[in-house]
């Protein structure tokens, strides 16, 4: 059995994907989603970043 590993969007710690790609695991703190939700969260969180690096370019 092979286990994907993901990072939890809640702890940011090791969180692991079960082989069919259906559920998202985090050991952790017990988070628990859908691979798709996953996705979608991490997207979103990738999004909050790059915004969160544009207003530091206005700032300079
Ligand atoms: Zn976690």
């Amino acid at each position: 059995m092979t286990e994907i590993e993901a990072k939890c969007p809640n702890c940011t710690k090791r969180a692991t994907v079960d082989e069919n790609l259906t559920q998202v695991n985090c050991r952790v703190c017990g988070f628990t989603t859908s691979y798709e939700d996953y996705l979608e969260i991490m997207k979103s969180k990738a999004v909050q970043m790059a915004d969160d690096l544009q207003m530091d370019w206005d700032k300079s």
